[in-house]
């Protein structure tokens, strides 16, 4: 059995976004699996469509998400250069044998005659093949003309490691362009040198090059070497399941994950999902399991349906189980501003009441603020609780004045305060949903907030009642 090398193959034409990295992701499983290589190759022949910066962006990416490659443009590998446009002499070498064994020839057409061709293909009711077309005495290629192959249509049946069996007639082998006129080969050429070259034992790629695999395997023929195991993905679709996910539909940067405060581990994991299962209900899984587990024969054949929400889910999911420490590492970059003066020791018992609400730590700031700031009294918070707004205001004042009482007696220490609000709810006579709401919301002067006992232990006694008294200030004002 040959050593199992796969390749991420992709051309730096703008930001990876989760279907691209999804393909990357289940190549690095194969490999990693097999105790194989992964090797990324920078597809970067198409100079019109080359976004600057694209490739450090495609490595950065990568990296974060913990997919390294053994081999790639910065990682020197017996089989490199690694990146195609350092590899033309390679193409044409090849490009000549195919010429010298009468399987290539110079492309003499105009745009205005290829048009005409296609019009008569149209006028015709007949499919377009440039093999109708093929010139009588072809010129002597010199490399400012393209180059294209002649090929051999058959039918073909062929096995993909995702699809399964597949078949196609003669009608789609077509010649196709191999190099062209500014020196650079195609896709559909390089692509098959650069496997063979690298030894690549399978190619995972999308669902968009499906149709072109009779084509590539008239070539192989032609080259006289033998194809690698093929291996389609199913695109990533929409969340409305109808098209495939684009950047309109949600598909981010897979930085900007990186700049919300997405865990990698949790990303890896809804990709992994996209598509693919273990045949059980599980949801969670570490690296080393989708390493052990992973099997394309598992991939599902249609596309999987992109979901923010689960993303969203199990980022929490992953979130709520890291340990304090490495949470406060991983959050430091996302406090509030006023957050700074404050020692790690408070930082860490704040986060340690918001871990489990924390879905991205971009949500850090709206969740805390009010641990690290004195805010205004916002009055629609009473207005807008279902509980409270119907009391008077001088209802609620008695009730936190009644609580101000109490709780300047505590100790502050959470049991205590438990108790110590247990106790009140008995002397107010009140119902939790009203005491604790408007108690909450003049320590927090939010919505939602973690428990109200440990909220207000973090906050302390001194913040905590000089922030009960403002709220009856104001709903005394309220009242003058
Ligand atoms: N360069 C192609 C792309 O970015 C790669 C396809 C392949 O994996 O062969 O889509």
């Amino acid at each position: 059995m040959k050593p199992v090398r796969t390749r991420f193959a992709p051309s730096p034409t703008g930001f990876l976004h989760v279907g691209g990295v999804r393909t990357a992701l289940f190549a690095w499983l194969v490999a990693k699996q097999a105790s194989g290589k992964f090797i990324l190759r920078i597809e970067d022949t198409d100079k019109n469509r080359e976004v600057a910066e694209s490739e450090q962006h495609i490595m950065q990416s990568l990296k974060w998400l913990g997919i390294e490659w053994d081999e790639g443009p910065d990682k020197e590998g017996s089989y490199g250069p690694y990146k195609q446009s350092e590899r033309l002499a390679t193409y044409k070498q090849w490009a000549i044998k195919l010429i010298d064994s009468g399987r290539a020839y110079a492309d003499p057409y105009t745009a205005e005659q290829m048009d005409a061709f296609r019009q008569e293909a149209r006028d015709n009711k007949q499919p377009f093949l440039f093999r109708n077309h093929r010139p009588e005495n072809p010129p002597i290629w010199d490399g400012s003309m393209p180059l294209r192959f002649k090929s051999d249509p058959k039918t073909y049946s062929w096995h993909d490691a995702v699809m399964g069996d597949l078949h196609t007639g003669p009608e789609v082998v077509d010649d196709f362009i191999i190099m062209k006129s500014d020196g650079y080969p195609t896709y559909n050429f390089a692509h098959i040198v650069d496997d063979y070259e690298m030894k690549i034992t399978h190619v995972i790629r999308s669902q968009e090059f499906i149709a072109s695999v009779p084509k590539f395997l008239n070539l192989y023929e032609a080259l006289e070497i033998e194809h690698p195991i093929l291996a389609t993905v199913p695109f990533v679709m929409a969340p409305d399941g109808r098209k495939k996910l684009g950047k309109r539909d949600g598909a981010k940067d897979i930085l900007d994950y990186k700049r919300e405060g997405y865990l990698p581990e949790a990303l890896i994991n809804f990709m992994a999902l996209l598509g693919w299962n273990d045949g059980t209900e599980q949801e969670i899984f570490t690296v080393e399991e989708l390493i052990e587990k992973f099997d394309l024969a598992r991939v599902q054949k249609s596309g999987a349906k992109f979901d923010d929400q689960r993303l969203l889910w199990m980022n929490g999911t992953y979130i709520r189980n890291l340990n304090i420490d490495r949470l406060i590492d991983e959050v430091k970059d996302f406090w509030p501003a006023s957050a700074e003066v404050y020692d790690i020791e408070y930082k860490r018992e704040v986060l340690r009441l918001v871990q489990d609400r924390l879905k991205f730590f971009a949500e850090l700031p709206s969740l805390t603020t009010f641990f690290f700031e004195d805010l205004t009294v916002d009055t629609s918070l009473i207005s807008n609780n279902k509980n409270l707004k119907d009391l008077p205001n001088d209802k609620l004042a008695e009730l936190l004045t009644i609580s101000q009482d109490k709780l300047s007696n505590t100790t502050f220490k959470a049991d205590d305060l438990s108790q110590c609000l247990n106790d009140l709810l008995t002397a107010t006579d009140s119902k939790p949903a009203v005491l604790f709401s408007v108690l909450r919301i003049a320590t927090t002067q939010a919505p939602f907030s973690p428990g109200l006992a440990e909220t207000l232990a973090v906050l302390g006694k001194e913040r905590s009642l000089g922030r009960i008294k403002q709220q009856i200030e104001t709903l005394h004002g309220a009242l003058d």
